[in-house]
């Protein structure tokens, strides 16, 4: 017989609702499955600056190698890692295999190159993220200081005191940090003064229509650029396919490109060869 709710009402089994939640199971028993068997790999992503027109960092980017070797992109298990809480251990091996894999890019000779690390809200707010900072930094092969963490702009429903102070402690470290996908999220732009923020990334979103000769398409970009600088950050261009694109974006004085047209993102030993072979144009 169905139970009682509660709340004056009768739940029903719903066979769509016990499948849902049967396949949620199942795929967070996948994923705890994953962890135990060590099958995260991060790829890395060059980061182009646009002044010197050479490398100057990469963005460590998550992936799931199934047992069948299939590559599982992040936006198909991060979901459901951030809602079970799964992305606290993760998110930490992330930040200690990007470090490490910095570690041995400094020591391949390039000593300027920095890593870029995203960092979810989930794991922001554990109780615990500032301590284990601070262990990780005592056992990194890199200082802090050449390592920045990415944020959402969701990061920011945190609410502007909890986010100033974590954001802050998180800087005192050593940390640099980055506002991701910045123009797609709602960020009010008080929150963009009060915040300590080093950088802004502007969204693909508003990078792809600047190969179109419209003269709308490039509104955007074109105002959040000097925005940012007015505000003392620099500027990451996301999602960079084209030289026109490219082109654009260095006219509007952006500082860093990030895109397919330089790069895409790599397991390790491939980048490593890519930063040894890279000739600037
Ligand atoms: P994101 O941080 O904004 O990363 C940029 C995404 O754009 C990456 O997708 C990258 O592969 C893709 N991209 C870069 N250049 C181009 C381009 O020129 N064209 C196109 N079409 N795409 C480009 P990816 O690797 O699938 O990651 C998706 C998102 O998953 C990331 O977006 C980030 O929000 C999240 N993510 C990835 N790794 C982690 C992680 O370690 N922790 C957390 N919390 N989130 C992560
Ligand atoms: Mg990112
Ligand atoms: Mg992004
Ligand atoms: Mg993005």
């Amino acid at each position: 017989r169905a139970k009682s709710s509660g709340f004056g009402q009768v739940t029903k089994y719903d066979p769509q609702l016990a499948a849902i939640t049967r396949d949620r199971a199942q795929r967070l028993g996948d994923l705890q499955m994953a962890i135990e068997r060590d099958q995260f790999e991060c790829h890395y992503q060059p980061l182009i600056d646009f002044k010197t027109g050479r490398p100057c960092g990469m963005e460590a980017l998550l992936r799931w190698r199934r047992e069948d070797g299939k590559l599982v992109p992040p936006c198909d298990f991060i979901p459901l890692a951030e809602y079970s809480g799964l992305i606290r251990p993760i998110g930490d091996w992330v930040l200690r295999e990007a470090m490490a894999m910095l570690g041995q890019i400094h020591a391949a000779g390039f000593a300027d190159m920095r890593v870029s690390i995203n960092v979810s809200k989930v794991q922001m707010v554990a109780d615990n993220f500032i301590d284990s900072l601070e262990r990780l930094i005592a056992l990194a092969p890199v200082a802090p200081q050449a390592v920045e963490i990415e944020i959402t702009e969701s990061a920011c429903d945190l609410g502007i005191e909890d986010l100033e102070v974590l954001l802050s402690r998180i800087r005192k470290l050593g940390f640099s940090i980055a506002i991701d996908d910045f123009g797609t999220g709602f960020s009010s732009l008080a929150y963009l003064d009060r915040l300590p923020v080093d950088k802004l990334k502007i969204d693909r979103c508003f990078v792809t229509p600047l190969d179109n000769d419209e003269q709308n398409s490039s509104r955007i970009a074109e105002l959040i650029i000097p925005l940012g600088h007015r505000l003392g950050m620099a500027i990451v261009a996301e999602g960079i396919e084209t030289e026109k694109q490219a082109q654009k974006l260095r006219e509007m004085s952006c500082d860093i490109a990030q895109g397919y047209l330089y790069g895409k993102p790599m397991p390790a030993d491939e980048l490593m060869t890519w930063l040894k072979n890279f000739n600037p144009v």
